[in-house]
């Protein structure tokens, strides 16, 4: 059995790698967000400007992970790999952002529908992220008007 820890793009990919080249063992995906995978780049793009659905950032329907054998525990945090029984433990739980403050955090899609949608209203208006430099690049590009970098420790 593999068990994966962490359940982003990373997990996502993995188990479809996984599949599409003949590996038939059972899988197990925890991930702490109660969402299946997502992409995170509409986050901050196409969510933010409301050319997306936050269903439209899945990285495959919740039904794929059955059709595909994979026990996919969304809401489910693993605190210790001794929680972990596989053969093969994958380690995919990716990074956290520095919270600074109170600054708002564009990580997670409970953001879109949630109270903070008051606050993105704010960022389509006058767009001013907190991130890492890349996606403060990218974001420019999605057409921002202005950027505060703050590196990510
Ligand atoms: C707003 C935003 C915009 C972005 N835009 C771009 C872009 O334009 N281009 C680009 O290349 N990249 C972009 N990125 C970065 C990209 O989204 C990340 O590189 C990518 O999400 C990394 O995927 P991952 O699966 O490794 O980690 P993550 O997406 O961080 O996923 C890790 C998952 O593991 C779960 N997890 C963590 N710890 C545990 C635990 N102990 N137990 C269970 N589950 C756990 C987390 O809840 C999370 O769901 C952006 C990121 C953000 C936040």
């Amino acid at each position: 059995m593999i068990g994966i820890v962490g359940g982003g793009l990373s997990a996502a990919k993995l188990v479809e790698s996984y599949r599409e080249s003949g590996g038939d063992d059972d899988i197990v995906m925890w991930s702490q967000d109660p969402h299946g995978p997502y992409h995170r780049p509409p986050l901050s793009k196409r969510l933010l400007r409301g050319e997306q659905t936050p269903d439209q950032a899945l990285v495959h329907p919740l039904d794929w992970y059955t059709e595909h054998d994979v026990d996919l525990r969304v809401g489910q945090t693993v605190s210790s790999l001794d929680e972990v029984t596989a053969d093969t433990i994958v380690i995919a739980t990716g990074a956290r952002p520095k919270h600074l403050g109170d600054a708002l955090v564009l990580r997670t899609i409970d953001i879109y529908g949630s109270p903070s949608e008051k606050v993105l209203e704010l960022l389509r208006r006058k767009a001013e992220l907190l991130g890492t430099a890349s996606v403060a690049v990218h974001d420019r590009q999605a057409g921002f008007a202005r950027f505060v970098s703050a590196p990510v420790r």
